[in-house]
């Protein structure tokens, strides 16, 4: 394969994006949070929950009861999908690898920051991670819904007096 079909492999094999999984390391589990923002994970002690907040954005809180005892492992999406499709051998991984962490600008991926596809940071560490309270974020959730249902009502009222 020539200097340029790597490139190019390279970039389409290489979206920054990532997989974000919490770690409780209380019971050891890694958890992927649920696509629908509304639904919390627990992990297997259920000491620790973790949700999307948006998950196109990749921002993600967690509620433990233990707040030293949480992780976020940020995965490169790159690693990900080339472990899926590709077969390389050592030596195309440690350059896939720092490939991907050279053109990682702005994540802890980056050869400047942790230079590693891999990142495990406190929640807080990095600018999408929070920590949030299940019950709070709960009863605001109920709120809302309220909210949404009593206004219905209205609305159909309106629509039938005019
Ligand atoms: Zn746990």
């Amino acid at each position: 394969m020539s200097i340029i079909d790597v490139r190019l492999l390279y970039q389409t094999l290489g979206m920054i994006a990532g997989v974000k999984l919490l770690y409780c390391g209380m019971c050891g589990d890694f958890r992927a949070p649920n696509p629908n923002p509304d639904i919390w994970t627990t992990c297997r002690c259920g000491e620790s929950k973790v949700r999307w907040i948006d998950p196109y954005a990749g921002t993600l809180s967690v509620d433990t009861s233990n707040k030293d005892k949480v992780r976020v492992l940020g995965l490169h999406n790159g690693m990900i999908r080339a472990s899926m499709e590709k077969s390389f051998n050592s030596e195309q991984w440690r350059e896939f690898t720092e490939y991907l962490t050279s053109e990682a600008e702005g994540y802890l991926f980056h050869k400047d920051a942790r230079n590693c596809p891999f990142a495990f940071v406190r929640i807080g560490e990095s600018n999408d991670t929070f920590f949030e309270d299940y019950w709070q974020a709960r009863q605001e959730r109920i709120r809302l819904q309220k909210e949404r249902d009593a206004k219905q009502p209205e609305t159909t009222e309106e629509a039938t007096s005019t």
